[in-house]
This record gives structure tokens, sequence and C-alpha cells, in this order.
């Protein structure tokens, strides 16, 4: 169900909204399909919902029961919410991954900020406009104020999509994992389900974008690359990226419920972003060094870790992601989610996660010794 209005727009306007949808109901078929759940679903961007106010940036599952047992699932996200993960992607996602721009954040960070706050403004004359003229209106002049034009659309389509499919598949992996028919689940279980759904939306990102990688001369003339092992590190590269991208996002999403700082700090339910962060990023690195590393050599491995690290340094010199969210992550309460994440695994017998468990535990392990340590000093 899309807003009134939307089809007044243009292609590079309904895009967002489109390309969720397709996220969405393409995984959710298919995962779906194998745990035996029904195929009724829908995507909904027209619901407020009570609390949340059109423009937050969330994205929910909802499952209607019948005798206790899931017989229909909508997916959720409000209504001006797609148009704004398109202005963020244009306004700092793309150039924040593009080579030259990226040293010249390197180098200042203040301009980083300046486009976090740029960003900002868009999403203040958007509502604006929303309140004032309705969805159609906010949703141009927010285009306009960050003067988007089809040469912006052809930039970053594909960053939005890379971007929102992750958030897509952490949605259906809530369904797919059958949360909701599980009876009496403490605080800490909820919680590892969150990790839980992370880290099964990463298996499937990392299926789709790096193990799907035709292997033909085909792709290689198309993307300009030279061997399998080029296209390899290519994908590798890029999804590495958008992750960042989504925890980016996150910092901005908390932002929003604060209403000012930028911050990773949670909820209730929601672990810290940074532990949810490192733990993606741990699977994901782990996936493609532990069944690409015959592919890819040493110093490129090196390559995709540096590149993340001097992101992140960036990030933190921007105060996009501030060090006392690092330091949460030192929380013992966050050891219990993880172990409590691992032995879901084995409980639930998830195909996409088994192997993960080992390095989930050494994950808990470092992060015990990490809060010892801290507190012998
Ligand atoms: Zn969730």
């Amino acid at each position: 169900m899309y807003p009134s209005g939307l089809f007044s727009l243009q292609r590079d306007e309904t895009y967002p909204y489109e390309r969720y949808a397709y996220s969405v109901l393409s995984i959710a078929s298919e995962a779906f399909h194998t745990q035996k759940l029904p195929l009724r679903m829908s995507v909904d961007f027209t619901q407020q919902g009570q609390t949340a106010s059109p423009w937050i940036i969330n994205a929910s599952i909802e499952y209607q029961l019948e005798n206790g047992e899931p017989v229909a699932f909508v997916f959720r996200m409000p209504a001006l919410t797609p148009a704004i993960l398109y202005l963020f992607t244009t306004a700092i996602i793309t150039d924040f991954f593009d080579a030259d721009r990226s040293k010249e954040f390197q180098k200042r960070p203040d301009t980083l900020r300046q486009r976090f706050l740029h960003f900002g403004q868009s999403v203040t004359v958007a509502i604006r406009e929303y309140r004032a003229q309705g969805f159609a209106h906010a949703i141009r002049a927010a285009y306009e104020h960050l003067g988007l034009r089809i040469s912006t659309f052809q930039r970053s389509s594909e960053d939005y999509n890379l971007l929102t499919m992750q958030m897509a598949y952490h949605e259906v992996a809530h369904g797919y994992l059958k949360q909701v028919t599980r009876k009496g689940s403490t605080k800490v279980e909820t919680s590892a389900f969150e990790l839980l759904a992370d880290l099964v939306a990463v298996a499937w990102f990392y299926n789709h974008m790096i193990v799907n990688t035709p292997d033909t001369e085909e792709y290689r003339q198309f993307r300009r690359l030279k061997s399998h092992a080029d296209s390899i590190f290519m994908n590798a590269m890029l999804t590495l990226r958008s992750q960042q991208a989504l925890v980016i996002l996150m910092a901005v999403a908390g932002a929003q419920r604060t209403g000012g700082a930028v911050s990773l700090a949670a909820g209730e339910i929601h672990p810290p972003g940074m532990q949810r962060f490192m733990l993606q990023h741990v699977m994901l690195y782990t996936l493609i060094a532990s069944n690409f590393g015959n592919l890819l050599l040493p110093e490129r491995l090196e390559a995709l870790q540096k590149e993340w690290d001097d992101n992140l340094d960036t990030l933190v010199r921007a105060g996009v992601i501030p060090l006392k969210d690092i330091e949460a992550m030192l929380d013992t309460q966050q050891c219990d989610t993880i172990e409590a994440a691992a032995n879901l695994i084995k409980e639930l017998r998830v195909p996409e996660l088994q192997r993960l468990v080992p390095t989930l535990r050494a994950v808990r392990d470092w992060l015990t010794d990490a809060i010892a340590g801290r507190r012998k000093r």
C-alpha cells in the first residue's frame, strides 16, 4: 500500500518505495517458503501508527495470528521514510565511499559534519511541507532542497538499494526465525533475537552480493573487471561499504530519537548499535575471509579491512560515532545477549548461522576479558 500522491511523482521519487517493497517481497517469498510459513504478505507505507511520526527512520514487521500461528505478514515503513533514506544516501553515503571525496572527509571531518547538517535541513523541509501541503509536496521540496536530479539518481540508486535491502532482510528474518510463536521470551532473549535477525540478514546479504557473483566473461565485461578474483573483491568491498552505511544510518536514527546528538545508544529492546555493528562486521568479514581466502590475496583482504578502519576513524573524528558508544559495548549485560544468541542458534537450528557459533563465543570471551581488564585498571 503506497501513500496516495506517490504516483504523481517522478521516477526517482517513487523508486525508494518500489525498491524497498521489492527487497522485502523477494527475500520473504524465498525465506518463508523454506520455513513453510504462509506467503500472504504486504508492504504498507501508509499507516502512521500511534507513536511514530511519518518521518521516523524505522521499519517493522507485524503478524496476523490465528490460533497462535501466523497467517499473514505486514511489513511497515512510515510514509516519508523511504524518501528520507534516499535523501540520506545522496547527501552522505554515495560521497562518503567515493575515492576522492572520502579522502577529503578524512582530511577535514568537519566537511562530513556539514553533510549531515544539510541532510537534516532537507528532512526539516520535508516535514514542514508535509504538514502544510501533504505528501507529494514534501518529497518534491526535500529533493529540491538537496538539488537532486536524474544524474544523482544514476549515482545513488544502487547505494540506496543495498542499504535498504539490509533493513528489509532484518525484518524478514524476524518472521523467518518464527520469533512471534515463541512463548515466554525473557528480555535478554528478545535482545538476542535482534542479534539473530541481524546475523541472518548478513548471511542473506553475503549470499546475494558475493556468493552469487557470476563467474562469466559477460559479467566481467559488464563490470569492466579482469578476473573472477577482481569481481569478488569488488563485491566484497561494496558489501562491506553498505554495511557501514547502515551503521551511519543507525547513528542518524539514534539522533532522531534523542532529538539532536548523533548517538548509537539503544533503547530497551535493541542492543547498543556499536555491538550490533561489530558483530555484523565480524560475521561478514569472517564469511568473506574463510570462503574466499584462496581467491583473494592477503593484500586484498587487508585492503578491505583497512578501508573499513579508515572510514570508522573518519566517522569517530567527525563525531558521528561517539567514543562513548564504543565504550558502551563493554557492558557485562551485552555478554549475556551474545550467549543467548549462540544458544538460540543451536536450539532453533538456524542453518545460516550454525558455523558462526564459535565466532560468537569468541567475541563474547573477548568482551568478557576486555571488561575484566578494565575493572582491574
Ligand atoms: Zn529488529
